[in-house]
């Protein structure tokens, strides 16, 4: 037999309407802040990935699905959302007459080969928005303030991690004031950050494996070594998360796990008894990518979070997602005569905006009883010969079973006025 592939699912049934439910709550949100919907192909040149990302991230470095096609091109599956958008950004010159900034929003599968786990999964569906055309702390506001909108209205309750890079000066400043720190402790490190120590020395702070460490929890801190400017950034962002309400904490050592970060970089995490606390998302500010890919200054700030952990903290936390299980009216016939009526009324049923389901395995009355139960059926309309000689069928109200003749032609009105 051939089964699925490591790291990947099926979705169907309940969980595949949880997910609806997450995604209506999504677009709702994305509607009140203006973000339009963005979709981009699952594959795009791998140098894309390689030149934004950063060959030093573990994303690009082992986890990426790199193949080439028939063409002998070098193709990615996406792993993330930022760069295909920037590549979109960019190729359609938007930065041409720009009077408003881009704001878009996503909802895509990303594929990254990682060892599959609770909540880690190598195809796994991200939602993210980008914001592009402002340097303006307003819009990192905005970006963050959506973010943590979502989850309120997900029933989770959300912290917010935030932490500054700086622009290029302070974080040049930091990262050599880290290697020196570093340095004398290489032998100390794992060997992936005797590697990062050098090229990106940001990165071994958020290295899993060193991550308890002690020479980790007395390295230099970036918040000190930001310059004048952007310390009043962050301190701005700090003053508007306060107006705005929003719970958050600073980590110093938060630089999360991309290349193309600067200033404001956040992570948003519950804290739930039975799982302890468990990243959903985050995002910063990358106003040096569309440069690195298209030699254009444009600012940009974004956002992504994983489905499978957000469900999966909902199921934790035990938040109720109101899932719709009931179908309104279920046509069931006596006898074959009455097959043609049963699947005019259906399809007519539909039409008028009913959810309408009959029989299509002629299991006999006592079955489609059955059936209508099972599917928690709201009314039942049984179709008999005699009944429709006189142009009437036989409504029963499931719930408390009382039953009445109603006119073909009158039904609609009916069911709209007990439904
Ligand atoms: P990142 O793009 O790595 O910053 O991840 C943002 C969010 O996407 C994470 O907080 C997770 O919720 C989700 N995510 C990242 N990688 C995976 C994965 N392999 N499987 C499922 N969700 C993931």
């Amino acid at each position: 037999m051939i089964t699925k592939q490591k790291g990947t699912y099926d979705v169907y049934g309940v969980d595949a309407k949880k997910r609806e439910y997450v995604n209506d709550v999504i677009k709702g949100v994305c509607e009140k802040y203006n973000y339009n919907y963005i979709e981009t192909p699952v594959f795009e040149a791998t140098e894309l990935f390689h030149r934004s990302v950063g060959d030093t991230s573990d994303m690009v470095s082992k986890e990426t699905y790199d193949f080439k096609d028939r063409g002998d091109r070098s193709i990615t599956l996406r792993p993330e959302g930022t760069a295909s958008i920037a590549r979109w950004f960019l190729e359609n010159k938007l930065y041409g007459n720009m009077t408003e900034p881009v704001k878009v929003f996503y909802n895509e599968k990303m594929y990254r080969y990682e060892r599959p786990q609770s909540g880690r999964n190598r195809e796994f569906t991200q939602f993210g928005v980008e914001f592009i055309g402002s340097d303006d702390v307003m819009a990192d506001i905005d970006v963050i303030s959506l973010a943590y909108q979502t989850y309120c209205l997900l029933g989770l309750e959300p912290v917010i991690k935030i932490n500054s890079l700086g622009d290029k000066e302070s974080r040049d400043n930091y990262r050599e004031a880290l290697i020196n720190y570093l340095r004398p402790h290489i032998d100390e490190l794992c060997d992936d950050c005797k590697q990062r120590l050098e090229k990106n020395p940001l990165r071994v702070l958020d290295c899993k494996v060193d991550s308890g460490s002690e020479i980790l929890k007395n390295a230099p801190k970036i918040i000190d070594y930001l310059n004048q400017e952007s310390l009043d950034r962050y301190n701005k962002i700090k003053d508007y998360l306060d107006l705005l309400e929003i719970n958050y904490e600073e980590d110093s050592r938060l630089v999360r796990g991309l290349d193309y970060y600067d200033h404001i970089v956040f992570e948003i995490y519950v804290n739930i008894e039975s799982i302890g606390k468990m990243a959903l998302g985050g995002g910063g500010r990358y106003n040096g990518l569309i440069k690195l890919l298209g030699d254009i200054d444009m600012p940009a700030v974004g956002f992504a979070m994983g489905y499978d952990r957000t469900l999966l903290a909902m199921e934790e936390a035990g938040v109720k997602i109101p899932i719709n299980e009931n179908i309104d009216v279920y046509v069931m016939y006596v006898s074959d005569t009455e097959k043609e009526t049963a699947s005019y009324l259906t399809q007519n049923l539909r039409l008028n905006g009913f959810v309408t389901e009959t029989d299509y395995l002629n299991k006999g009355l006592k079955g489609e009883f059955k059936s209508a139960d099972r599917l928690n059926a709201k009314y039942l309309i049984i179709l008999n010969d005699k009944d429709l000689e006189d142009n009437k069928v036989n409504v029963k109200d499931n719930m408390t079973k009382e039953e009445e003749k109603v006119n073909i032609n009158d039904l609609v009105d009916y069911l709209d006025m007990h439904m």
